[in-house]
């Protein structure tokens, strides 16, 4: 499909050509039409997909289309993003595509001088990019009015609703016409979001867009069968090994993050035998919603320059994380979805280098690694002999239709001769 068979104007197409964009992503061929059509919709689709394009365009041209007259510019569009970074960057999406439209937006977040968003406020905007917090401040002071709004974009809203969000999400919504066209996108899909999103959109039409796999043939993947309680030993006896490099360790809830953290740091041979102060090396850190920006940004960049070896995440933290060497994913625990897996291991065997995944699984996590062979029709190898190894029997051989498993291994191998 051509971008011009979806009914964009011009100045949209002229900007998106100049972007170097030849073709559509799935999520913009699906969305596109239902979004000029008025519909609400429920987009599971993480970044990277094209999402911010497949609701920015029709946004923009709605808002080209049907400009109010007079001269005062109510704001029409409202967006919500958790960070500064997503609402930095969704703003300069619409400013790139609309930029040969006379469409006027603002972005707006905490941290910084309130005074030049009140300004361009003031002066009037079509469209607002904010995160939650900031935006209800200005608006407590009496500086935005969303009377006007026509369209809300909730984006990452799992994210928003983890970042405790959903308090001031809710009193955002108040104020907006119950008359309006509602978009939510999310990159998971857990009961929370669902009843969120049955409460604030009507007969939405859903799309899921699930990122390719590509990755799953470049990751030898492992499952260990431990028990609960031996989980932290066998991390790390694994990170004792001296092949694990740079490490990412998944769970599943903030608690488990912290616990693990300060496992690690506790357990730090180094530490021991350098006879040095207590608690000055540390060997990883945690990054999860429940830390300030600033704290993740720090993890973060010591992670990346190989100050520390292990970081450990919730999955949603650890979007849109972009590290390059990543040689080992553990998932401590096993993700709630599937798809998530795929998301997780993505972070390993990147550029070309082979990775290493390898997942701690008790006896209730069986049936989800039976779905995620499932998912990648493949087999996560069982390793068998290790100290800390429970008595779960070996799995069940999951059925595999033959063809794909030939095309899976002839794709890898023609992989691995490319390199
Ligand atoms: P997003 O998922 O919105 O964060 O977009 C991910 C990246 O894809 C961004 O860098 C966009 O500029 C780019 N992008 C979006 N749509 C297209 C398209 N149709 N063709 C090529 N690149 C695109």
């Amino acid at each position: 499909m051509e971008f011009d068979e979806l009914y964009l104007i011009k100045p949209l197409l002229k900007a998106i050509s100049e972007e170097g964009y030849e073709e559509p992503t799935p999520i913009q061929v699906k969305a596109i039409p239902h979004l000029l059509d008025g519909r609400d919709l429920m987009g599971c689709a993480q970044t990277g997909t094209g999402k911010t394009a497949a609701f920015a365009l029709p946004i923009i041209q709605k808002l080209t289309n049907e400009r109010p007259k007079g001269r005062r510019r109510p704001i029409r569009t409202l967006v919500l993003a958790p960070t500064r970074e997503l609402a930095t960057q969704i703003y300069q999406s619409f400013v790139t595509y609309g930029r040969y439209t006379k469409i006027r937006g603002v972005v707006i977040y905490g941290g910084v001088s309130q005074r030049p968003q009140a300004d361009a406020l003031a002066k009037g905007v079509d469209f607002v990019v904010a995160t939650p917090g900031r935006l209800l401040d200005l608006m407590n002071q009496g500086l935005v009015r969303l009377d006007s709004v026509q369209t809300l974009v909730l984006d990452e809203a799992d994210r928003m609703l983890d970042m405790g969000f959903i308090v001031d999400i809710r009193k955002i919504i108040r104020v907006i016409p119950e008359k309006r066209q509602t978009l939510l996108f999310s990159a998971t899909l857990p009961k929370d979001i669902l009843r969120f999103a049955n409460s604030i959109l009507t007969d939405p039409v859903s799309i899921e867009v699930t990122p390719e796999m590509p990755t799953v043939e470049l990751t030898d993947q492992y499952v260990y069968f431990v028990e609960w309680v031996h989980k932290m030993d066998l991390l790390k006896h694994l990170l004792a090994h001296r092949d694990f490099y740079r490490v990412l360790v998944f769970c599943e809830t903030k608690h488990t993050v912290d616990r693990v953290e300060k496992e690690l740091n506790r357990s730090d041979p180094a530490k021991k035998k350098s006879g040095g102060r207590r608690g000055k090396y540390r060997r990883a850190e945690a990054i999860h919603s429940g830390k300030t920006q600033r704290a993740r940004e720090r993890a973060l960049d010591r992670f990346k320059k190989g100050e520390i070896q292990v970081l450990v995440a919730t999955d949603i933290a650890a979007r849109g994380i972009d590290v390059e060497e990543i040689d080992h994913v553990i998932n401590f625990e096993f993700p709630k979805e599937p798809e998530v897996y795929i998301h997780r291991i993505g972070r390993t065997g990147r550029a070309g280098a082979r990775g290493i995944a390898i997942s701690f699984c008790t006896h209730q996590d069986r049936p989800m690694m039976r779905k995620i062979e499932m998912l990648i029709k493949q087999h996560l190898e069982v390793v068998a002999e290790h100290p800390f190894k429970s008595d779960i029997r070996p799995p069940q051989p999951t059925v595999i239709d033959p063809k794909i498993r030939a095309r899976n291994l002839a794709k890898a191998r023609r992989l691995r001769r490319r390199r």
